[in-house]
């Protein structure tokens, strides 16, 4: 048995960060990683998706190039195989940098293979047992893939499996309107390929507000992706051209055909095989590691960082779950998850930022609300970039003038939010941001003015 101060489970985004603070402390860290160091976000997430995006934006802009005064012969055509070689490398370097960082770093040994408890304090990986007083969780997780009819029958696409294609689908179907799959569906029918959406809520991204969900079906309609939402009983069969997919919405047709399924459906999280029970910690109905709001389980020594946890999904929050418990190990503090703003973007293009509460939630809170809006067509940078689909919307507690939520869906709206963040986080009354001075043209500079033309909320 090897003896340490501190295992990791997992090399994703707050397993590294850690080791490299607690072997800075001095303490003595067995890291393990079974697969592809740097995790999902690395390999199969955040880097390779928005590396092909970039990809799929450039034919966009090429197709629109009239558009601007641009003269471009024949029609566009994407090489696919060079577009994925051009996220492999970008993956590959990134993936290296970890694994490099790790090797390298003293105090810290890396084993590689699949880790399980064994108590609270031994984690077994291959075929040594490791012990330590403290034991870091962070697995992250992967596809979900729900029990539809017929998924056992049909091949079938995960973001994973995205990944490895180097060629064109002739008509993908992205089953899931959400993140993941508008994303995938945006991308590659700018690739060239017929996409279909699948969605069973009646509205794409049914967790953002009305008019950001139908703003972004607008803006996939408009590039020719065809969503059909309301399909309320998915299910997949072969077909001579591929897959069928009945969809069952109250209009259109009943069935797709497509010669790629591709399921976005959601997340679930690589605990099913960490020998938790083991160790007696506790997770909830979803598999999720109940965690306290310094991320520690119910198992004292044992805490859980990033997707595994529940408490959050996205790379900023895992990352700052390595901070939160840092902080409060090794600097004294009393760092609590719930002191995080939340903050995502979701990257179709133009993609949309977002920020605490949607107008929905704020509404449900009974509080008195200001709520302030405005279309993209009204912001001059927009309007010149030739891009003015989207809209940006704030609402604000109207009487203790702090900001509740943002969203803003145009040109760079994954950067303009973060004024809005700051200012939330920073904890001042919305007249602050309002009476910034802003950089001209910026789609940012429209913020304090649409904070000065909010209206009550009715
Ligand atoms: C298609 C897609 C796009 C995304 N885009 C974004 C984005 O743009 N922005 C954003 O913020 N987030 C994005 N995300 C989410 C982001 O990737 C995750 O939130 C993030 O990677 C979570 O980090 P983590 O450290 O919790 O887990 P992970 O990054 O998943 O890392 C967990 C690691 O643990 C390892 N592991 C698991 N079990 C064991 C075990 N038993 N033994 C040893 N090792 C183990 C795994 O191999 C993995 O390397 C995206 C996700 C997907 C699927």
């Amino acid at each position: 048995m090897r003896r340490f101060d501190a295992i990791i489970i997992g090399a994703g985004q707050s397993g590294p960060s850690l080791a490299g603070r607690l072997t800075a402390a001095g303490m003595t860290v067995a890291l393990c990683e079974r697969k592809l160091f740097g995790g999902t976000c690395v390999n199969t997430g955040c880097t390779p998706t928005k590396t092909l995006i970039a990809s799929a934006h450039a034919a966009h802009l090429a197709r629109r190039a009239a558009d601007f005064g641009v003269l471009l012969e024949g029609p566009v055509r994407v090489d696919m195989k060079r577009a994925k070689a051009r996220a492999d490398a970008v993956v590959a370097d990134s993936r290296r940098g970890v694994e490099r960082w790790l090797r390298r770093m003293e105090g810290c040994v890396v084993f590689e293979g699949h880790a399980r408890f064994e108590s609270p304090d031994r984690v077994r990986v291959g075929g040594e047992l490791l012990a330590a007083p403290r034991v870091f969780v962070n697995v992250g997780g992967r596809a979900f893939v729900p029990d539809l009819p017929g998924v056992t029958e049909v091949p079938f696409l995960t973001n994973r499996s995205m990944l490895e294609l180097d060629h064109l689908p002739e008509h993908l179907i992205v089953v899931g309107g959400s993140y993941v799959g508008l994303e995938f569906a945006q991308m590659y029918r700018r690739f060239g390929a017929e996409v279909t959406v699948v969605e069973k809520s009646p509205r794409l991204i049914a967790r953002e507000d009305e008019d950001i969900s139908e703003a972004i079906r607008e803006i996939l309609a408009g590039e020719g992706v065809e969503v059909r939402t309301s399909a309320e009983c998915i299910s997949l069969a072969p077909h001579a051209r591929g897959v069928e997919v009945s969809v069952n919405c109250r209009e259109g047709e009943p069935t797709s055909v497509g010669s790629h399924v591709l399921l976005a459906v959601g997340r679930r999280p690589n605990t099913d095989d960490l020998g938790l029970e083991a160790a007696g910690v506790e997770t909830d109905a979803r598999g999720y590691i109940k965690v306290d709001e310094g991320l520690s389980t119910n198992v004292p020594g044992v805490w859980a960082l990033g997707d595994c946890n529940g408490r959050g999904a996205f790379t900023h929050t895992a990352y700052n779950d390595f901070e939160i418990v840092a902080a409060n190990l090794l600097d004294g503090e009393q760092r609590r998850v719930s002191d995080r703003v939340p903050a995502y973007a979701l990257y179709v293009d133009p993609p949309l930022g977002r920020v605490g509460l949607t107008e929905r939630e704020a509404r449900s809170t009974g509080r008195p609300l200001l709520v302030g809006s405005r279309p993209m067509t009204r912001v001059s940078r927009a309007v010149e970039k030739g891009e003015t689909q989207g809209l940006m919307k704030v609402v604000v507690d109207a009487e203790t003038r702090r900001i509740l939520g943002a969203a803003i869906l145009g040109p760079g709206g994954d950067e303009a939010i973060h004024g809005v963040l700051d200012i939330m986080s920073a904890g001042v009354p919305y007249d602050v941001l309002e009476r910034a001075v802003p950089i001209h043209p910026t789609v940012s500079e429209l913020i304090p003015t649409m904070l000065g033309e909010m209206r009550p909320a009715q």
